[in-house]
């Protein structure tokens, strides 16, 4: 591996629920989790099921950043294979909390008996649970974090590593002021992923779910000038047939869906 890579890739893009089956094969059925490898550090987005099949090799602990606590978000992480490696010591951050006591008792809702076995403090890399800060850095890589727009509230992700940048926006519904503040946050780009959840003609219809579609990326990488869109967070009801189809309707060369696997060298 050569250290000085950024790179991104896709362990899982389906929103809301998980999935499997064949109807999925292309696209890929697991939830949210983006591996970000830039330099030696590994930056986890996201813990959905994706998680799961995440490597092994680190050259340094990897991190892991929580956008919000919706469970397509963190039902990965009790499987995550790190958590249980001693050699390890992975740190979580962990929105909408300001200690780590908050940290522990917001992931400590789902991840402790009846729900889940164990505490995810007692795995055997002792992982720490942390307050995700708006702004903060690892090695070379510089981390910013903002409000999007979803009920409950959802952190917008921008990762920069010499010169090149990632920004994440996964679940977010259009509301005016918060997409000036993105276009703003976006600004340049190299990387855009963005909540494509629903077909444009279904937005009427989904007013209120905390979701947007493939038109509002297009607009938001047109405004902020972003190189490149992956369109993420794919409808658990929206199989490989539906995605494909879609994907022939976009006519921008640097636009299309997430497939698990993906890789993006940037
Ligand atoms: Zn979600
Ligand atoms: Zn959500």
């Amino acid at each position: 591996m050569a250290f000085s890579d950024f790179s991104l890739t896709v362990l899982g893009s389906r929103g809301s629920m998980a999935v499997g089956g064949e109807q999925c094969a292309s696209y890929g059925g697991d939830s949210s989790c983006y591996m970000v490898r830039a330099g030696e550090e590994t930056v986890f987005l996201d813990a959905g099921t994706g998680i799961c099949a995440a490597p092994s090799d680190y050259p340094k602990d990897p991190v892991v950043l929580l956008t919000h606590l919706h469970l397509d978000h963190i039902v990965g992480l009790g499987m995550f294979p790190a958590l249980s490696n001693r050699q390890l010591r992975v740190k979580v951050y962990v929105p909408f909390c300001r200690t780590r006591e908050e940290a522990e008792e917001s992931l400590g809702r789902i991840y402790a008996p009846p729900f889940w076995p164990v505490r995810l403090t007692e795995y055997a890399s002792s992982p720490e649970l942390l307050p995700l800060p708006d702004h903060f850095t690892l090695g070379a890589l510089q981390i910013d974090a903002i409000p999007g727009n979803h009920p409950g509230g959802c952190m917008v992700f921008r990762l920069r590593h010499e010169g090149k940048s990632i920004v994440y926006v996964t679940d977010y519904e259009y509301e005016e002021s918060s997409f000036e503040r993105l276009v703003r946050f976006a600004e340049g780009a190299d990387l855009l992923l963005f909540d494509a959840q629903y077909a444009d003609t279904e937005l009427p219809a989904k007013h209120g779910y905390g979701h947007a579609s493939a038109g509002q990326g297009i607009e938001l990488m047109e405004r902020s000038d972003a190189k490149r869109l992956l369109l993420i967070h794919h409808d658990p009801r929206s199989f490989d047939r539906v995605l494909a189809q879609r994907e022939t309707l976009l006519t921008h060369k640097k636009v299309e869906y997430a497939r698990t696997g993906q890789r993006i060298v940037l």
